[in-house]
């Protein structure tokens, strides 16, 4: 399928989801990737994060995607665990990184004291560099170190606990806001979870999402809340589809939400209309 629309530059191709989606590239658009990188076709989509109280959105959460001269515009399953298993996700982090914090000092010099979220892969965990490279990429943009987000996931800090959690205690020495994403999909421990130094829990949008049919998926959101509350974490929903969803997040108590029913991922220059929208519900 992929050398039919190459022999076909003419038509323009769309992500036809015939792309593996556990990042098993064919080798040749894995080794156009470092290409791609380099001509800007590695883009970033930006999600609103929204206060549940207020209604304000609060934050942004940038989303990779590749923008393929002829595949066109790929997810981040597409290409992000082939440039795992490659290494290529160090410059790709270091990109997304330098892009979002680059957005944060526009969003600023705008008057929008949004906070950006990064995601971070557990190649980035695993470099004793990596709290530098943030410390610069900061520096570079002159973004105040409380807006930046980094995320990380349980099973990514346990593949090698001892370096990853110094790492990622070196950035939060940086005064950076740590969050543990897709949370509850893990198999860690509390005891675990307590070493980590996050001020987030991310819950999964599994749990969320299932909140509207399935009486279990309550109960782990309100139980999550509640652990998170008295581990003075802030809690995240992700994956809110709807506003009974949203209302029964406010009712427990949880702080932040972002999800398709609020803002879907946007390219920067179309997040303000999504913030506005969201803001005058
Ligand atoms: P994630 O970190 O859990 O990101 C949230 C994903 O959920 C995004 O998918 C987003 O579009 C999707 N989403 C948000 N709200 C809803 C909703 O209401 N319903 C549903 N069904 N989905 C929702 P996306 O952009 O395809 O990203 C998938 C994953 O790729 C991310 O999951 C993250 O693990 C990874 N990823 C994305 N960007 C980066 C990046 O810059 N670096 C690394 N290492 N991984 C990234
Ligand atoms: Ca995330
Ligand atoms: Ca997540
Ligand atoms: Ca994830």
């Amino acid at each position: 399928a992929l050398s039919a629309a190459r022999s076909r530059p003419d038509r323009v191709a769309r992500y036809s989801g015939r792309l593996p989606a556990d990042g098993t590239l064919t080798p040749h658009l894995m080794s156009e990737l470092p290409a791609a990188l380099a001509s800007d076709q590695i883009v970033l989509h930006y999600q609103p994060q929204v206060a549940v109280d207020t209604g304000q959105v609060i934050g942004v959460e940038a989303l990779v995607r590749w923008q393929h001269p002829v595949h066109g515009l790929l997810p981040p399953a597409a290409f992000i665990p082939a440039a795992e298993r490659t290494g290529l996700i160090r410059p790709i982090t270091r990109a997304v990184l330098d892009r979002a914090l680059a957005y944060a000092a526009d969003l600023h010099a705008d008057g929008r004291r949004l906070a950006v979220s990064v995601n971070l892969s557990v190649r980035d965990l695993l470099d004793a560099q990596f709290p530098q490279e943030v410390e610069q990429a900061l520096a570079r943009h002159g973004v105040d170190r409380s807006l930046l987000e980094l995320e990380v996931t349980e099973s990514m800090a346990m593949v090698d606990p001892n370096r990853s959690l110094r790492v990622l205690h070196d950035l939060a020495e940086l005064g950076v806001r740590l969050s543990v994403d897709d949370y509850g999909t893990g198999y860690s421990s509390l005891a675990y979870l307590q070493r980590l130094p996050v001020q987030r829990l991310k819950i999964d949008r599994s749990f969320v999402m299932g909140m509207v049919h399935d009486s279990a998926s309550v109960a782990i959101v309100r139980s999550t809340v509640e652990l998170a509350r008295n581990l003075g974490l802030t809690v995240v929903a992700e994956g809110v589809e709807d506003d009974a969803t949203l209302l029964a997040l406010r009712d427990m108590g949880c702080a932040v939400a972002q999800g398709f029913g609020l803002g879907r991922p946007v390219p920067a220059d179309r997040l303000l209309d999504v913030v506005d929208a969201i803001e005058r519900r």
